[in-house]
């Protein structure tokens, strides 16, 4: 178990896919008014873009795949320089560099995603696009990250996979940048097993990712002409049982934000104020998914003891979250004539190094929220386990 969708399995899920295998068609295309099509995927990518509030989503396979077809689709080419944090899970950087990019890595703030004060000194004329990530849930300064993209004439690609649902100043993220992308991995607010979702208002992008998700087809494989195809794709295309779980999924999203919002405040309220220690910063509190609470302490030895304590790590331990700690991709960076040594971000460093996350909805030992509560905890496990974070900070 790890993602609060995963803990919310149910009926739903069930009936969604019992519809998809007694239908026995299983691959997305069909005839729409065909009855023993159940066209889930077709029905995922709607209802998920009237979610986001974007004209386009096309469905793949994972979240991965959603940033590197997005690159590709607006245009990428060898050697352009990427801008993103240097705290974000690996997926981001991989993607880029099998695009043929360059992960120019970034300082973060107190909100754990990309300082946008840092942004401009990484600029180059080789620099073609921001990534800003949501990391934890928490959206970036979207703002000022949209100031400079304009600036500079940078285009962003929202890395949305830790936030699907979440918002920034009343719009979904995903819908701010050129393209959004998601995740359904299993770690995720809510899981098919494993997912992705692009959206994008622009056409000219969406009728390109949609080509190279699935072998250079037309939208829907509808008036593809031999003799006529402009685009190379592979194929990272969505079935229909990863459709049906995904769409349940979907349709439980805004309760599952608004209990974790519920608990995580519980927890919040539960632990109170305590000097030396406060709370992540958050870019918009109404619109952050809710999945952690990630306490900042202002000495470092007192974060480690705390962590400790609670059979936790901080955050800068995390091996698959945290630059430093990616000698894969160091090791490319260093190959490419990038800075590539651990240290290279101190701002980033520092922080993460005084941040516990504590999990709400999201359980994960690998992203350091080994420690806290679930979806399914009562107000009296949430209580239990305020009180021994409590503790555990006020004895350090
Ligand atoms: C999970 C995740 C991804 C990749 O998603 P997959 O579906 O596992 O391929 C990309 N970026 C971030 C920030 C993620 O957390």
């Amino acid at each position: 178990m790890s993602g609060p969708g995963e803990y919310w399995i149910g009926e739903e899920e069930k009936e969604q896919v019992l519809d998809v295998l007694s239908s026995g068609h299983l691959s997305r295309y069909g005839v729409l008014d065909d009855p023993d099509f159940k066209h889930k995927v077709y029905t995922l990518e709607k209802e998920f873009a009237d979610y986001i509030g974007t004209n386009y989503c096309i469905a793949v396979s994972g979240g991965t795949n959603a940033i590197y077809i997005s690159l590709l689709a607006l245009g990428i080419q060898p050697g352009d320089e990427v801008i993103v944090p240097g705290y974000t899970f690996c997926a981001t950087y991989t993607a880029i560099i099998f695009a043929g990019g360059i992960p120019v890595l970034t300082e973060i703030d107190e909100s754990l995603t990309i300082n946008p004060d840092d942004i401009e000194k990484r600029i180059t004329p080789n620099t073609k696009f921001i990534i800003p990530v949501h990391m934890l849930g928490n959206p970036s300064n979207m703002d000022k990250i949209c100031e400079i993209a304009k600036k500079h004439n940078l285009k962003i690609l929202e890395d949305s996979c830790q936030a699907i649902g979440a918002g920034y100043k009343g719009k979904k993220l995903g819908s701010i940048g050129e393209v959004g992308c998601f995740s359904l991995n299993n770690h995720k607010t809510i899981s098919s097993g494993d997912g992705g979702l692009i959206v994008t208002d622009r056409e000219d992008c969406y009728k390109k990712s949609f080509a190279i998700h699935d072998q250079g087809h037309f939208p829907l494989r509808a008036g593809l002409e031999l003799g006529k195809r402009e685009i190379m794709g592979m194929n990272f295309r969505m079935n229909e049982l990863s459709g049906a779980v995904a769409l349940a999924q979907l349709r439980k999203l805004n309760k599952i934000t608004a209990v974790l919002h519920r608990k995580k405040n519980l927890l919040r309220d539960q632990i109170g104020e305590i000097p030396g220690m406060r709370w992540r910063k958050l870019n918009d509190i109404e619109g952050e998914s809710g999945t952690l609470l990630t306490a900042i302490f202002e000495d470092r030895n007192r974060a480690q003891k705390v962590a400790e304590k609670i059979s936790s790590k901080t955050v800068n331990h995390s091996g698959w979250h945290v630059y430093s700690n990616m000698e894969h991709i160091l090791y490319h960076l260093k190959k490419v004539g990038q800075p590539h040594k651990k240290g290279i971000l101190p701002r980033t460093d520092d922080i993460l190094s005084r941040s516990i996350n504590l999990s709400v909805g999201v359980v994960d030992a690998g992203l350091g929220s080994g420690f806290g509560i679930n979806i399914n905890s009562t107000e009296e496990e949430i209580v239990n386990v305020a009180k021994k974070f409590r503790e555990s900070v006020l004895n350090t």
